[in-house]
């Protein structure tokens, strides 16, 4: 494990991402098949690969527990310390600096450790088991097995770069190894058949998520056609659900997430719908709330998401459907690689029914035709526009040109910073999460809206540390209050009602497109305003028939 730990340490320290790879195809060729698995899976960032479909359960909070009662250290130090890092693996070097007990620890015997504390009955029986083996490790090591458990070396490098890294260390064409990565699904399984030579029977395999496919954004009408290059271009309406992988066969159904993480229970009555199915298949589609008649917004599926069990008012309050819009696999071929149109042709040949629906489909000749339909999405309430290739292939985890999306350019808000908080990785020991407020007219009172965290350069934000020290009102550690003089405009993705802030409002993805030194805080936006928008933009129902059509009408 140390061997693993030097390795990152040294990926780390090097900012060439041509480096990088070579030191990882350096260590990875070296090693035999099993700790090859792991170690191009914890290089990745994650303690399982994918396929394994295996989580932990431990968060932060026990592995700092864990980490604090190993180090012997008193609570101060160890958040000073912290406070340094805010990254638990850089923490964990620190606080565990002299105070483990190093053996030779092999990969294979961290994960076995780990398999034991996944298997592990209770949080105190965990945390047991990770305080022994992290007893047993060089500091160093701890530091990078605390990485992977919390989901992130932090060492600049990407599934990407893995994969260039295998490609190197075992003579494969790149795009070979992406292939057989996006097929599997899984980066150890890829390693592995890379060092083994088995490059060309890798299939799907159901029930193994495949890495969904991206689209590029781009501002105007024009802007599509020129990267498209196309006679005509195929357009749908863009949802704002939650994206989801639809797998079914022989009895079994299953969905999986963006991320690829298996989210079956959250939507039952998808998964039961899937089981009748009488096709063996592989949808890519979006997950909508509706009640029947209109689709209902995006927070109403919100009440929906991350359950482990749906309460039968839950499902009957927020039902759901899934709306279709690419076929990968059916009744075993892969057809991912066939052009859309056929795959919509084959998809339309499944005369599914709700809760399944077909995406709504139009075609547009030319700019001032798409220009026509994207202004006709948006009159219905729609967030934007996916223009698509019909002659493209499906190419997973790819943000291409084949995918275009067009997005309702939205007006953005002028807020004031209210808090301020410590960053985490790159951004540590800066103050770069801020969350803003907009302004009661009546009152004067101001009423947060939101929290951001990017959007402002690396200069800008050392400089606002600097003036948010000088002007903290409350030092709550992790959090400061500040004073509220400092203004910026904030891009956002919509509105959503919120009962976590008194503004009753919740800006959704907001980005801080600049700060605002000639504004004063007297003229920000106000309350009213954030309601006026939400009421134009975000709250309306939008009629389910003209959302998306079922394939049989
Ligand atoms: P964005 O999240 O802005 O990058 O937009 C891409 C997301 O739009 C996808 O991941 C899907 O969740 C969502 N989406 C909504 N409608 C469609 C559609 N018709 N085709 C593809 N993606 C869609």
């Amino acid at each position: 494990m140390l061997d693993f730990a030097r390795t990152a340490e040294a990926i780390g320290a090097t900012s060439s991402t041509l480096e990088k790879s070579r030191l990882l195809a350096d260590y990875l060729r070296r090693l035999p098949p099993d700790d090859l698995r792991r170690a191009a899976i914890y290089m990745s960032g994650q303690p399982y690969g994918r396929a394994e479909r295996r989580t932990l359960n431990l968060g932060w909070a026990a592995i700092g527990k864990v980490v604090g009662r190993l180090s012997r250290r008193p609570p101060e130090e160890l958040n000073g310390l912290f406070l340094k890092h805010s990254d638990l693996g850089d923490w964990t070097f620190d606080a565990l600096s002299e105070a483990t007990h190093p053996a030779a620890t092999s990969m294979a015997e961290v994960a076995a450790a780990l398999e034991e504390i996944r298997t592990a009955r209770t949080a105190a029986a965990k945390q047991q088991l990770l305080e022994a083996l992290l007893d047993r490790l060089d500091p160093l090591a701890a530091k990078y097995v605390v990485k992977v458990l919390s989901f992130e070396l932090r060492i600049g490098l990407q599934e990407g770069l893995v994969e260039a890294a295998l490609a190197s260390a075992f003579e494969v064409p790149l795009a070979t190894v992406r292939r057989i990565h996006m097929l599997t699904g899984d980066i150890g399984e890829t390693a592995v058949r890379c060092r083994a030579g088995e490059l060309a029977d890798t299939r799907i395999t159901l029930f193994q998520p495949i890495r969904f496919m991206l689209a590029t954004a781009v501002e105007t009408p024009e802007e599509a056609f020129q990267r498209m290059q196309t006679e005509v271009v195929w357009t749908e309406e863009k949802y704002d659900g939650v994206r989801c992988q639809l797998h079914s066969s022989g009895g079994r159904c299953e969905l999986f997430s963006r991320e690829l993480k298996e989210t079956s229970e959250a939507f039952p009555e998808i998964v039961e719908a899937g089981l009748g199915l009488i096709h063996e298949v592989l949808l890519d589609g979006e997950v909508l709330a509706h009640d029947g008649t209109q689709v209902l917004p995006f927070f109403e599926l919100q009440r929906r998401l991350g359950r482990k069990v749906v309460s039968s008012a839950l499902r009957a309050e927020v039902p759901l459907v899934f709306v279709a819009f690419d076929l990968l696999y059916l009744d075993g071929d892969v057809v991912m690689d066939r052009p859309l149109e056929e795959r919509r042709r084959l998809m339309e040949e499944l005369g599914m029914k709700p809760p399944f629906l077909l995406a709504r489909l139009e075609t547009a000749r030319d700019p001032e035709h798409l220009d026509r339909i994207f202004a006709e999405t948006r009159d219905r309430g729609n967030e934007g526009l996916m223009v698509k290739d019909p002659h493209s292939p499906y190419s997973p985890g790819r943000r291409g040109m084949s995918w275009l999306k067009l997005k309702r350019p939205l007006a953005t808000l002028d807020v004031v910073v209210t808090a301020v908080e410590w960053g985490h990785g790159k951004r540590r020991g800066v103050l770069s999460d801020y969350t803003f407020a907009v302004r009661e007219a009546e009152t004067g009172q101001l009423l947060n809206v939101g929290k951001a965290y990017t959007g402002l350069t690396d200069a800008e934000i050392a400089t606002m540390t600097e003036f948010f020290l000088a002007n903290t009102v409350a030092d709550y550690g992790r959090s400061r209050l500040v004073e509220p003089n400092t203004v910026i405009e904030v891009a956002f993705d919509s509105i959503q009602r919120s009962a976590r802030h008194r503004s009753g409002f919740a800006l959704r993805f907001p980005r801080i497109v600049r700060l605002r030194e000639d504004k004063p805080v007297a003229e920000i936006d106000t309350l009213a305003r954030v309601r006026e928008l939400h009421e134009r933009y975000f709250a309306r129902l939008i009629p389910l028939a003209q959302v998306a059509e079922v394939s049989e009408e």
